[in-house]
């Protein structure tokens, strides 16, 4: 198989030296939800000389941290779950003469890099100068394989051209904590752990860890090759250095513009509890041999570059008339396919797996802004994604019992392993809307798909467990002069308030929640045998239905507002248009108490609900809660403008509209908020995708129906994307004023568009409509 390079799929930055280090780390990561390789200088190893944060993370592969707290009420966590920073496996050790890049500082200058995101390949030139002015070429080329989810190649091409000496290759991995000489003080930096211990498995051919955590007690394997068969002259070999190291090492005698290659294969492996990981080390490294042995980095290199072409076959957005945000998009939605996890173990860590920024927590972020993208594109992954909230209901039905509720799920507000990771419970604990999140998503997901089989032996016990959460902590109220259910105390989704009453998001979503465990408990009614297991009762799904129905929901008639939360207008509204420039975010600069007596957004919140139950809102109530909250929101969190912009499309605010997508979609690739240095905004990346398909396609879709009303940037000459629904995928293609359906494959469905309802089918594959 071979590839054309199609410029289009390239980022391939101009003018590397103006760049920052750490932003180009981020940005030419490598990754495939297994695992992530930040960008490097290859020879940086551990060297306290370079400025730089390399490393290999792994989802899911954490260790905890002890939190300290000024005073720890019953129920606070003890630790901090925190992603580990492993050995970077770019590093490279080469001496030319008398010289060597391990202990001499051997200049690295970027001279180009080059990330091809139809196949995944990261091409890199460096220009190497030691400092007896020795200078060669470094061609780095790598890339995280996505069809053997443990592999990860790299092959190095040295091109001397000022010498013809003797050059020596030392490919020696002796060190796992991965050390960071870049401080940051940003609170949602988490600092590194170094609590790795990596033991060499003895001798096996071929250089092997067992690496382990202290505290987490969990374990994995390492292991990499060289492909000698690939390099006979010079000869690469295996070798034990004093300390009783494993590596590989070559030595040839290299002169000007010759060039010579070295390609190395690492396994990475699973995690293993720490204690099956030291008893069956053998065994798993010869599974893990398996992916690497008789093969070659250009085989698996094209093994995955076709998984990538089928990823864009079925998950591309075209867009027709702005190529720079069609670069942005093509990045968000590469960067998406290299963060989720995919083995039900795993979610999407919020910077991905390109830094340790929000300790590799797992969010909302991926229910609510990521899930989508993968439910219509890939609803292979995005089950996995789900699957990993299944296999921790039990811890979440443990931590609910833990915190005193008699019933029901609490899943955690953040967390790598299922258990509560926020140390700061006002913004994080509380937010409890996580649970209803939760549910949406399954809901969504079975929406789109229909999966029977998932909601039968997961998706409802998941709906019903959160929604008896809601019934624990919630309760009757008499307000308005009628008995209410209100959800007093929680965390809505701005973290500028905190500790509220009423939450409008978070009770509409309960409500939702509610409302689909009685849904779901009428569909299984002749299934005894599973409600049974679950102890469901006649009168439990009653109650479930009556809460739902009489959830308060706080509004300000004279506004026509939907507020926030109960009394949000009586707070001072903060003005934000007179705070300087510098003091944004608020949150590094503003005690969080200052925050909270304001009318101050840091993120879209009570819009969310516009956005996420479009159904029975009408315009006019539209406008005035998004003009109401636009003013006063900082967009401090990198998820606010995405939700912005789609309700600016769906009221005809063109213009911000744009304006907000554009912003939000350029979030990484143009460092919209100063610190992708730190990892990517995963859940941005999403929302921006969502700031497409639900604002400028206008795709509203509900258990009833699947409609379209678009508003197409007047720039854009047309939109293109696909989307699985029942089983089916389609082909939609925006014009300014016409849209066309065709059914890719499946037996077809009904689709309105501008509501006019059509239906694709075999013998009608083809739609089109007019909707201006
Ligand atoms: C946002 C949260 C988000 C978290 C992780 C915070 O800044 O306020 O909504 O879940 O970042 O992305």
């Amino acid at each position: 198989m071979r590839i054309e390079q199609s410029p289009e799929f390239q980022i391939h930055l101009q003018n590397l030296r103006s760049k920052e280090q750490l932003f180009l780390e981020t940005i030419y990561n490598v990754g495939n939800g297994h695992f992530g390789v930040r960008d490097s200088n290859p020879l940086q190893g551990n060297s306290p000389d370079y400025i730089g944060s390399p490393g290999l993370f792994i989802n899911g592969f954490f260790d905890y941290k002890e939190v300290s707290y000024g005073e720890k009420y019953r129920g606070y966590p003890d630790n901090n779950q925190v992603i580990n920073r492993l050995l970077d496996p770019r590093f490279i050790r080469i001496k030319v003469g008398n010289e060597d890049s391990l202990t001499d500082h051997f200049r690295v200058e970027n001279i180009d890099k080059n990330l091809d995101m139809q196949t995944g390949l990261l091409h890199e030139l460096f220009s190497v100068t030691t400092p007896e002015n020795r200078n060669f070429n470094l061609v780095v080329e790598s890339f995280a394989s996505l069809s053997k989810l443990n592999v990860y190649g790299i092959k190095y091409a040295i091109i001397p051209t000022n010498f013809s000496e003797e050059v020596e290759v030392i490919k020696m991995h002796d060190y796992v904590n991965q050390s960071v000489h870049h401080q940051d003080d940003d609170i949602r930096v988490s600092q590194d752990l170094g609590q790795m211990q990596m033991d060499f498995i003895p001798d096996n051919g071929q250089p092997s860890y067992l690496v382990t955590t202290f505290r987490s007690q969990q374990g994995i394997i390492i292991t990499y090759q060289a492909n000698e068969n690939f390099a006979p002259n010079p000869k690469i070999e295996y070798f034990m250095d004093e300390n009783h190291h494993y590596g590989y090492r070559s030595k040839y005698f290299a002169k000007p513009g010759s060039s010579k290659d070295f390609e190395f294969l690492f396994a990475i492996g699973d995690i293993h509890p720490l204690l099956n990981a030291n008893m069956y080390s053998d065994q798993y490294l010869a599974s893990l041999d398996n992916f690497i042995n008789d093969t070659t980095f250009k085989s698996e290199l094209m093994a995955s570059a076709q998984v990538w072409q089928t990823f864009w076959l079925h998950s591309d957005v075209e867009i027709d008339g702005d190529p720079a945000l069609q670069q942005c998009v093509r990045f968000n939605l590469f960067e998406l396919n290299q963060s989720a996890g995919r083995d039900e173990k795993t979610s999407i860590p919020a910077k991905g797996l390109t830094g340790n920024g929000y300790g590799g927590h797992f969010f909302w972020d991926t229910e609510i802004f990521m899930l989508p993208f993968f439910t219509y594109t890939q609803p292979e992954i995005a089950k996995e994604l789900l699957m990993f909230r299944y296999h921790t209901l039990q811890i979440a039905k443990e931590q609910a019992s833990d915190f005193g509720l008699g019933k029901g799920a609490m899943y955690p507000w953040r967390t790598i392993n299922g258990f509560e990771s926020s140390a700061y419970w006002l913004a994080g604990q509380a937010q409890f809307h996580i649970n209803a999140d939760i549910a949406f998503a399954v809901e969504q997901y079975y929406e789109i798909t229909r999966d029977e089989d998932f909601l039968r032996h997961y998706g409802f016990e998941i709906i019903l467990e959160t929604a008896r959460f809601w019934m624990e902590y919630g309760n009757y109220a008499e307000l308005d002069g009628k008995r209410q259910f209100v959800i007093n105390r929680v965390t809505g989704p701005d973290e500028y308030s905190a500790l509220v009453d009423n939450n409008y998001y978070t009770n509409v979503l309960a409500q939702s929640n509610l409302q689909l465990a009685g849904k779901y408990a009428h569909k299984y009614k002749d299934d005894d045998g599973m409600l049974t297991r679950l102890n469901v009762t006649d009168e439990e799904v009653r109650d479930m239905e009556e809460a739902a129905a009489a959830m308060y929901l706080p509004y300000d008639k004279e506004k026509n507002v939907k507020l926030q939360f109960q009394n949000f207008e009586q707070l001072p509204k903060m003005d934000i248009a007179s705070i300087d420039q510098s003091m944004f975010p608020l949150l590094l600069n503003y005690h969080p108490l200052m925050l909270y007596r304001h009318q101050v957004n840091k993120q879209a919140d009570t819009v969310m609900v516009d956005f996420m139950f479009p159904e029975g809102n009408t315009l006019a109530q539209l406008k005035s809660d998004y003009e109401f909250y636009e003013p006063i929101t900082t967009h401090d969190s990198s998820l606010s403008k995405a939700i912005y912009a789609i309700i600016a499309a769906r009221i005809g605010k063109d213009q911000q509209s744009y304006d907000f997508f554009s912003q939000a979609v350029q979030t990484d690739l143009m460092d919209v908020h100063h610190n992708t240095k730190n990892g990517i905004h995963a859940g941005s990346l999403g929302a921006a995708w969502e700031g497409i398909i639900y604002g400028f396609a206008g795709v509203v879709n509900n258990a009833k129906s699947f409609s379209l009303q678009p508003h197409l940037p007047v720039t854009w000459n047309c939109l293109k994307f696909k989307m699985h629904l029942y089983g089916n995928e389609f082909q939609f293609i925006i014009y300014q004023d016409t849209v066309e359906v065709d059914l890719i494959s499946g037996k077809g469905a009904d689709i309105t568009v501008a509501n006019e309802k059509k239906q694709l089918s075999h013998q009608n594959p083809k739609q089109m409509w007019t909707y201006k």
